[in-house]
């Protein structure tokens, strides 16, 4: 294992200590702050108006996973509603993201298919684009299946997550070519064994071009969520070589991560879409954001030690 890995695996590992986890939320509001829109939708949707204004289009999603009741599911199902309601009533580009296991993917991958498909038929409707987030490697073939049921349904503003870590990946890719996905291609933010995915740093990259010139090649729409500038340098480069429009592809960022690169891009005319989180439940997301760079963690301790 690299060090990069060594690095990511030993924060998601400690973050899932409760007197870390008390800690974090305590102190390292800063860091919530650059990371997270807001606790509310209002919040949420302000940040996504300041984005318009920079020709940046906002991805919204509601903060919240792995829910253990159905309660909990069908609120958040409730917030997902309420969020697709208001983006009905904005003038900009309207989209979300969402995880199954905030809809019950747990507790029953019938629960969550049915609370989806609820969803999709507010969203659809309006104008509303819905983007399954993909989460860790136990969750990809039902995540797969319900998305493949929805679109064998008729839903087609729906779409998909594929993460280049993992050894299955092209597979799925190739898999999925019949339904012609809208395409999010990412690296991969989960801890994963050896057994499931690649752990060299440089492995995930060359799989991450390499999966994505071959989604753009079979005429995929993708949405390249990197913040890496080797990944969006090569795939500018390639798509001018190739001759792709910039109608077929996309850029895609968290909120508060690199946003003069956001800014530069979309001035140069490409799409941009950034990932607005918000909501109270915000805390597995920021420790992903800490497992992806080390400055983050430094912030955090520097924080927690009142400085
Ligand atoms: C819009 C969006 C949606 C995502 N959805 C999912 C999902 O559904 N499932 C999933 O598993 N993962 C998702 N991810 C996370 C993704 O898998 C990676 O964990 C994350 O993007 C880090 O990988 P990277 O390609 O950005 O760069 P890395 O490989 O982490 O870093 C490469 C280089 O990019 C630059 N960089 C990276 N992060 C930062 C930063 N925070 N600030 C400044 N520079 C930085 C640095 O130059 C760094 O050296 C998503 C990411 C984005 C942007």
């Amino acid at each position: 294992m690299n060090l990069d890995l060594a690095y990511r695996s030993f924060v998601l590992e400690v973050a899932g200590n409760p007197q870390v986890e008390r800690l974090i939320r305590t102190r390292a509001r800063g860091l919530v702050r650059r990371y997270v829109a807001g606790e509310t939708l209002e919040e949420a949707l302000r940040a996504a108006e300041s984005l318009e204004k920079e020709g940046i289009h906002a991805i919204l999603d509601l903060l919240g996973e792995m829910v253990r009741t159905e309660e909990e599911a069908r609120g958040f199902q409730r917030g997902l509603l309420e969020l697709v309601w208001a983006l009905a009533e904005k003038p900009w580009p309207r989209y979300v993201s969402l995880k199954l296991t905030q809809l019950g993917l747990d507790l029953s991958e019938a629960l969550a298919l049915s609370l989806l498909r609820e969803v999709l038929r507010e969203a659809e409707p309006r104008g509303v684009f819905v983007r399954l987030d993909m989460e860790d490697s136990p969750r990809v073939e039902a995540t797969l299946r319900i998305y493949k049921a929805l679109r064998e349904e008729g839903f087609s503003q729906v779409g998909i997550v594929l993460q280049s870590y993992l050894y299955r990946t092209e597979k799925d890719l190739l898999d999925l070519l019949p339904y012609r996905p809208n395409l999010r291609l990412v690296k991969g933010a989960y801890r994963e064994p050896q057994e499931v995915a690649f752990q060299d740093k440089r492995l995930i990259d060359a799989e991450y071009l390499h999966l994505g010139k071959l989604a753009l090649r079979e005429g995929l729409y993708v949405a390249f969520a990197t913040h890496d500038p080797r990944m969006i340098r090569e795939v500018r480069r390639y798509t001018e070589a190739m001759g792709i429009p910039r109608e077929r592809f996309e850029f895609q960022f968290l909120y508060g991560v690199r946003p003069e690169e956001q800014k530069r891009l979309a001035q140069e005319g490409y799409v941009v879409r950034a990932y607005v989180p918000y909501g109270t439940h915000w805390y597995p997301y920021l420790t992903r954001r800490i497992a992806e760079r080390p400055e983050n963690l430094f912030l955090v301790l520097r924080s927690l030690l009142g400085g």
